[in-house]
């Protein structure tokens, strides 16, 4: 036998009965989508390098050293494959000018790809459902956006999600804090560790970000960029919160939250939870005005957020959330080959009106004893055995067997005429 080929480490096969989880959670959000007018966007999964590093910022984690990049190698293109959505939908809305009869409001689905090392919550092929409001300066839209974030968890039936926000103001303001921070910093350097000394100078916002307990009382301490805003600024900021309070969305302003990418300003939320360990940020976004000008079009506001599919799904299966597997809700079943153009037309006829079946096949021609194949309807999960006995279809009928007490309305076997399924089909949904 050839040699088992495995996927890439920190990639992943999503099979059943995971893959119904997904399927559910995505019809889910869907409607969640719908209900709040916003419609599906589908952008490339691989995208020109130019467009992250001009987009995300070069002294970003992602740039510097998660991406997958490549060369074309036809025209030496330097290409990525995507690690995050909100540049190559940006990209697309300027190149197809899809702002010129207003703003818009936009979400997507997907896979993700960063160079990390893989964990538990973090993966190198990974999912995200993002939203992107577009040509809206908010801070209405940012409100709206983080309401839908919580109509999902609620939806979803999640608790120990929590909302934090910030501000980060506009550049100005960012560039009079930098610099008092950086001046903090200096005072302290004895206390930095690599990281935050290679980041001084280039990003020392995120050095408020570190994770490394050593450092938390000298972020603590560190110059907070709330002091640093403007009148403007923190206008928006207390429109959002006093928008956030009026719907009774509960929230904690985090003076030190900060986001990955550079192209944030104004509004930014992350969503976390305790029950995750380490990688506790389920959803997270803000406002990033400045961006679409950065891509190169007509300058106008944006806001979004992207969650991590992957870690909501083990949030949902921590808390026993998720919904049981899906299963048939009727199983034929076929004591001789001989009957099988009657059943066929039969299962067609019936799924045709919504029914779910699954039909005996062995992958032989033998069908096997009444007894073995009662035993894979039962492990099937259906609530009923279509028995297509020859005398049966011979009289034009197939016999109808409940399997099961729970979510059957019929509780005796019965004969059902096979000219006539639509007569009878509902009966086998769930009661
Ligand atoms: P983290 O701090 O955990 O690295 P991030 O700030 O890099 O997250 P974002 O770029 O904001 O994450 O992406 C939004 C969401 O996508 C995250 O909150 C998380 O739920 C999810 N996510 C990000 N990176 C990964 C990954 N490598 N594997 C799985 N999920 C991820
Ligand atoms: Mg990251």
């Amino acid at each position: 036998m050839a040699e088992k080929l495995s996927a890439v480490k920190g990639m992943n096969d999503i099979a059943a009965p995971e893959s119904a989880h997904w399927e559910w959670l995505e019809a889910k959000v869907r409607a969640l989508m719908a209900r709040y007018a916003y419609r599906n966007i589908r952008t490339p999964i691989v995208e020109p390098t130019g467009l992250f590093v001009r987009g995300l910022g070069e002294v970003t984690d992602i740039v510097e050293k998660e991406m997958y990049s490549f060369e074309d190698r036809l025209n030496g293109e330097q290409l990525t494959l995507r690690p995050e959505a909100t540049a190559g939908v940006v990209r697309a809305v300027v190149e197809h000018n899809m702002l010129y009869d207003g703003p818009k409001r936009l979400y997507y689905f997907g896979p993700m790809f960063r160079h990390e090392r893989p964990q538990r919550g973090r993966y190198r092929q990974f999912h995200q459902i993002g939203v992107e409001a577009l040509g809206f300066a908010g801070p209405d839209v940012d409100a709206e956006q983080i309401a839908m974030a919580c109509d999902l968890w609620a939806e979803l039936g999640l608790t120990d999600v929590t909302l934090e926000i910030n501000s980060l103001g506009q550049i100005a303001e960012r560039n009079q804090h930098r610099q008092a921070l950086i001046a903090y910093l200096e005072q302290h350097q004895d206390q930095l560790d690599e990281d935050a000394k290679r980041r001084l100078y280039s990003n020392p916002l995120r050095i408020l970000d570190t994770k490394n307990p050593a450092m938390q009382a000298l972020v603590e301490a560190a110059p907070k960029l709330m002091d640093y805003l403007g009148e403007e600024s923190l206008a928006h900021f207390n429109r959002l919160r006093a928008l956030l309070d009026a719907q009774g969305i509960a929230y904690r302003v985090n003076p030190r939250l900060v986001r990955g990418m550079d192209y944030y300003n104004l509004s930014v939320f992350e969503f976390v939870t305790t029950s995750l360990g380490a990688q506790g940020t389920v959803c997270a976004g803000g406002r990033y005005d400045g961006l679409i000008a950065q891509i190169g079009g007509k300058a106008a506001p944006a806001v979004g957020w992207a969650l991590g599919v992957e870690r909501i799904l083990e949030l949902l299966k921590a808390q026993n959330l998720l919904p049981a597997a899906p299963v048939p809700d009727a199983y034929a079943i076929i004591p001789q080959a001989e009957v099988l153009p009657q059943v066929l037309q039969t299962l067609r006829a019936l799924r045709q009106t919504g029914v779910q079946v699954q039909m005996h096949a062995t992958g032989t021609d033998s069908y096997g004893s009444m007894k073995s194949q009662f035993k894979k309807a039962d492990a099937s999960g259906a609530r009923y055995a279509l028995i297509f006995g020859d005398s049966e279809v011979a009289a034009g009928q197939v016999a109808v067997k409940p399997l099961r007490a729970e979510g059957v309305s019929l509780h005796e076997q019965t004969l059902q005429p096979l000219a006539s399924v639509p007569t009878w089909a509902a009966m086998l949904l769930p009661a």
